[in-house]
């Protein structure tokens, strides 16, 4: 059973970035206005996550690290409407399986705080009343650690930390009410470092630099057909790449951080024609769609969305993207 657990929470968790993306998450959904990340060997040997969040009760601690333990759904029918980024329960739990998992919470109104670890989905300890300041902090050690192949092919511990980093950085220009940092382990300085602000453009220039930021053309649409449910589009494209050396898109539908290829393809078509000599372009695009078109239950990582009845609704996007 517990093999088949590690199996499972392989797929969940398959690198360390993709442990990074579900506790910064988790940081969001508890409403945390700084979240700071730590990362070790490129996060074999250490992933933090600090926040400034809501905390997690006392009461909810001896479960938390179950499958399928999440306080964010109560009934099937909020699937069809998820606000929250988690809804599985399945992120903590999995990271129990192939790492060693420390929690550390304070509740606001709370003296102090408890630090708990967690093995294989259940708690090692009876959570320990700790000193702590506000919000949570998580600490996955030693990823992998029970997984040998999985580590070899995950060596190169630079191109894992430059996953993360990149990582940070979308959920920085995104979420542009929430301080980001993200920091290896030993270093002085920070690799991401953004503040909050009201500004989007503030956001990306405090990211990627001053000349990305000067070479953004602001793109936004909607579509306003009374007879049809709500379509929004804001963003920025550029011409020429800087936040990468291929193609790059930085896509938010609803607030989620995702991949769509067949939506990448349909911006492509739009915009290669608006900028002819642009080879590779780079898209910072944020979509709000009516959730009942997104189904974002697909994929364990949640990264993947495919867009429900697609061609009809590539075919509906491309004609809105065209006349706008
Ligand atoms: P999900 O996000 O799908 O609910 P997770 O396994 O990612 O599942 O997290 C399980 C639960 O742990 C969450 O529902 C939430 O209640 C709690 N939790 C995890 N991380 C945090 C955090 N940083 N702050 C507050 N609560 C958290
Ligand atoms: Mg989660």
């Amino acid at each position: 059973e517990s093999v088949v657990n590690r199996i499972a929470a392989g797929e969940v968790i398959q690198r360390p970035v993709s442990a990074v993306k579900e506790l910064v998450e988790n940081s969001l959904d508890a409403s945390s206005t700084s979240i700071s990340v730590l990362v070790k060997d490129g996060g074999l040997k250490l992933i933090q996550v600090s926040d400034d969040g809501h905390g997690i009760r006392y009461e909810d601690l001896p479960i938390l690290c179950e499958r399928h333990t999440t306080s964010k759904l109560s009934k099937y029918e909020d699937l069809q409407s998820i606000k929250s980024m988690g809804f599985r329960g399945e992120a903590l739990a999995s990271m129990t399986y192939v790492g060693h998992v420390t929690v550390t919470t304070i509740t606001r109104g709370q003296l102090h705080g408890y630090r708990v670890s967690y093995r294989d989905g259940v708690m090692e300890n009876e959570p320990k009343a700790c000193a702590a300041v506000k919000g949570t902090q998580i600490v996955i050690e030693n990823l992998f650690y029970n997984m040998v192949a999985r580590r070899k092919t995950l060596q190169n511990s630079a191109d894992d930390y430059t996953k993360i980093v990149d990582l940070l950085s979308r959920f920085a220009i995104h979420h542009i009410d929430v301080s980001f940092s993200c920091r290896k382990h030993g270093a002085a300085r920070a690799d991401v470092h953004s503040v909050a602000t009201p500004s989007r453009l503030n956001a990306i220039r405090s990211v990627y630099g001053l000349s990305v930021a000067q070479n953004l053309i602001k793109i936004e649409a909607s579509d306003n057909d009374p007879s049809s449910s709500v379509f929004e589009m804001d963003g920025f494209i550029s011409n020429s790449n800087y936040v990468a050396k291929k193609t790059t898109m930085v896509l938010f539908i609803n607030d989620r951080l995702v991949e769509c290829t067949a939506l990448k393809r349909a911006l492509e078509v739009v915009y290669v024609a608006t900028l002819p000599k642009a080879s590779n372009l780079s898209f910072i695009c944020q979509f709000t769609l009516p959730p009942e078109h997104v189904d974002v239950n697909v994929h364990p990582t949640k990264r993947e969305v495919s867009l429900l009845i697609r061609k009809l609704l590539l075919r509906r996007y491309s004609l809105w993207l065209n006349r706008c």
